[in-house]
């Protein structure tokens, strides 16, 4: 008798044993099975001829998934998953997975109903129809071919096949059937679909020695750092690189940050390499189409996979390397069910592999810097601009009672900027129109129900939005404590400086770009396209707008609310912000236009903004690695979160409190557990959160630690509370 152990995405310790009873299954294989009274997708890890169940008590496997196995790399990767973020091995094995192969009813998403056109048909149709029919006649021979015909195949014959084919079923004509079958891909086809259009640059040397030290170590793994000043041509070094690696047949894994920097990176790619075969991979693509592109990057069929965080698990079977543009992003940690780190994971991939890892940034994060320094990774500079000097940042001082609005000084370089037929970008990091409500009269300030957060309005549609929990509602006009009329909004948010900005320049054309202005599937490549056509003057937006985009006619950056992150309590804060302004003024002069960035605040003073002006990105990021040595922060140590929420408080403090007295029990040196404190945001959408964070010098310290206490506190019992540990937090 033939068993398989086979593993669920369930938050419990796996794998279940089945009989396979008369299904071919190996090691990888997806199938469903019945557990607990339905039917789950599970992942076969083992085929054994012992189980230490007896057989008669076990259930056998339903279906066996049309599809190759899931490869041993990939099951190297989950596992790493499970260890290192502690979490259970189905729970890793199911991450990496496209929907479309997480379905019992997997094959169902592959039917397509097919047609065909009977003798008497084909017969009566021919003999009434007119010559000049064409649309009809095409489809009759398309009819008179002898097979099965897609609905697709026939509307593009007829465009009006639709109605065509219902006429004939009606008729008693036509014959149809439901086909199943999961698509295949060849792989031995490298199909291409560029567009061309590439114009050679010619490399400078700092380029060309960054291209030449990688291409040197091809062969192995070693991670590089590409630390470039924005526009330095970081880009144009991974292609020569991916060109090279190309050559030897292996396959190129890129990551970018955000789903919005994906369209223009995939048409740089597909016009540097028209050759080739470029597929995307991002939660924003319809099922079908990912579980496609997911096939063709781990069947080997596409030589370039553009993706991503979750582009990470998708296991090139030839794989030769791997590149993470703005690696320094925190959209690369995922920060709810399994937070894992795509960059870090991605390290993990290419070690495995062998083959080198590029990380690539303007403004490395204080992890991979610190990595430099300790000669793990190898950093490759390039410190200038091919195109024209770097924008420099000018501080534009204002007063406290000033500050309402934006400086007369930076309206007057925005007007010369819209003079000279350039364009303006007003950054601005918050959305809505006022940060809060306040009555001036009693200090009350509108606050959410289900968070412990302030609403933020949006004047526009006489509403206020809890940015938290989605919770939205109407503008009241009146104070809801003593029912005063006079109600201030307080603070600035991107809509209050498009309104401020369309009464100072009444007829130029402004265009705001928030997650409120893009929630529509594609707006944002809409607005994309209005700026590279220069048909807006003034873009106001969020760091939507920060990261990586490339606008030719943009020559002027204006700074605005950035002093609102000067003083938070985060220790990561500084360097946040000192990378989000570095790279927000990279946006301009990238074109023929010289670049200029003003901005805004009321403390120049500020040693973050003195060191973005008087100083480089070395001098900052060893004085942040000095404070973080003194005060024992990463990446002088390790930590470890874990974050409880309920909707009873004393549920959150006392799962807390029996976790923390756990830990205190385990007795390891180097090792600090701090108290269970409430979450940044304590309440929100209804439950109370807490955390309580451990702190390990060493990561072997923390793993020995961890493997005691993850499952001491897997096994508290306390109803209605919902856990999870979160290694290498980020906001803590
Ligand atoms: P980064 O990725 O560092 O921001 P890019 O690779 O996007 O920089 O390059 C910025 C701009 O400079 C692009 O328009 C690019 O075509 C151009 N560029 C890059 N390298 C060169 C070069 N060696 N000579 C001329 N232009 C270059
Ligand atoms: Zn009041
Ligand atoms: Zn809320």
């Amino acid at each position: 008798m033939t068993f398989a152990q086979i593993q669920l995405d369930v938050p419990i310790e796996g794998p279940f044993d089945y009989l396979v009873g008369a299904h071919s299954v190996r090691r990888g294989s997806i199938v469903v099975v019945p557990f607990r009274n339905k039917k789950m997708v599970g992942v076969v890890e083992q085929v054994s001829f012992t189980s230490s169940v007896a057989a008669h008590r076990l259930k056998t496997i339903e279906t066996v998934f049309d599809l190759e196995p899931l490869s041993q790399s990939y099951f190297y990767l989950s596992q790493f998953v499970a260890n290192y973020y502690r979490v259970q091995k189905g729970e890793a094995l199911f991450l990496g997975l496209p929907t479309a192969v997480r379905r019992v009813n997997f094959i169902d998403q592959f039917t397509e109903v097919v047609f065909k056109l009977n003798k008497v048909g084909v017969q009566e149709v021919g003999d009434n129809l007119s010559k000049r029919a064409r649309g009809k006649n095409r489809l009759l021979d398309l009819f008179k071919e002898d097979r099965w015909i897609t609905l697709p195949e026939a509307l593009s014959a007829y465009s009006l096949a639709r109605a065509e084919l219902a006429n004939w079923e009606k008729r008693g004509w036509i014959e149809r059937r439901v086909e199943r079958a999961v698509p295949k891909h060849d792989p031995n086809i490298t199909n291409s679909d560029g567009q061309g259009g590439h114009t050679e640059v010619v490399l400078t040397k700092a380029q060309n020695l960054a291209v030449e030290s990688v291409i040197a170590k091809l062969g192995v793994h070693q991670t590089w750092l590409i630390h470039g000043v924005t526009g330095s041509g970081k880009t144009e070094v991974y292609f020569e690189i991916m060109a090279e690696t190309l050559s030897r047949k292996k396959q190129v894994l890129v990551l970018v940050p955000e789903i919005n920097l994906t369209p223009q990176f995939e048409y740089r790619l597909r016009s540097r390499f028209p050759h080739q075969k470029v597929v995307t991979l991002n939660s924003s693509m319809t099922d079908r189409e990912r579980f496609q592109n997911w096939q063709m990057a781990r069947l080997g069929v596409a030589p370039i996979v553009l993706g991503t965080r979750l582009a990470v698990f998708a296991a090139l079977p030839k794989l030769g390397l791997i590149v993470v543009d703005e690696e320094h992003d925190l959209s690369y940690k995922q920060i709810e069910g399994v937070r894992y780190s795509a960059r870090d994971l991605a390290i993990c991939v290419a070690s495995q592999a062998k083959v080198p890892i590029i990380l690539g940034s303007a403004t490395p994060s204080l992890e991979t810097y610190f990595n430099v320094v300790e000669s793990r990774y190898e950093r490759l500079v390039l410190s200038e601009r091919p195109q024209g000097p770097l924008p420099r940042i000018e501080l534009i001082p204002v007063d406290r009672s000033q500050n309402r609005g934006i400086s007369p000084q930076i309206l007057q370089s925005i007007r010369s900027c819209i003079a000279n037929g350039e364009q303006a970008l007003v950054f601005m990091n918050r959305r809505g129109y006022a940060s809060a409500l306040f009555c001036s009269s009693c200090n009350w300030v509108a606050m959410c129900h289900r968070c412990s957060a302030k609403l933020t309005i949006h004047k526009h549609t006489h509403r206020m939005h809890c940015h938290y929990c989605g919770y939205q509602g109407k503008l009241p006009n009146q104070c809801g404590a003593c029912g005063n009329q006079d109600l201030i909004g307080l603070g600035q948010g991107t809509q209050r400086i498009e309104d401020s900005l369309k009464a100072e320049f009444p007829d130029v054309s402004i265009l705001r770009i928030d997650s409120d202005t893009t929630k529509r599937k594609g707006a944002f490549m809409e607005m994309r396209g209005v700026i590279e056509k220069s048909e807006v003057d003034i873009i106001v937006g969020t760091q939507m707008l920060a990261k990586g985009h490339d606008f030719p006619n943009l020559s002027l950056v204006v700074i605005l609310g950035s002093d609102q992150s000067l003083f938070s309590s985060d220790f990561r804060a500084t360097e946040r912000l000192y990378q989000q302004l570095l790279q927000v003024s990279g946006r301009p002069g990238r074109g023929a236009t010289e670049g200029k960035v003003v901005l805004q605040t009321e403390f120049p003073q500020h040693p973050v903004y003195q060191s973005l002006i008087h100083e480089t990105f070395d001098d900052f990021a060893q004085k942040l690695l000095t404070e973080r040595k003194e005060a024992l922060f990463p990446p002088y140590c390790f930590q470890a979160l874990l974050r409880v929420a309920a909707k009873k408080e004393s549920s959150v403090w006392s799962f807390l409190s029996l976790a923390q007295t756990k830990a205190l029990k385990i007795k390891i040196a180097e090792l600090d557990v701090y108290d269970a404190v409430p979450s940044p945001i304590f309440k929100m959408a209804g439950l109370y959160r807490g955390q309580l964070l451990i702190q390990a010098t060493s990561r072997s310290v923390m793993r020995k630690f961890l493997n005691v206490w993850v499952s001491e506190v897997n096994a508290i019992k306390e109803n209605g509370v919902r856990y999870a540990f979160d290694i290498d937090p980020i906001d803590v």
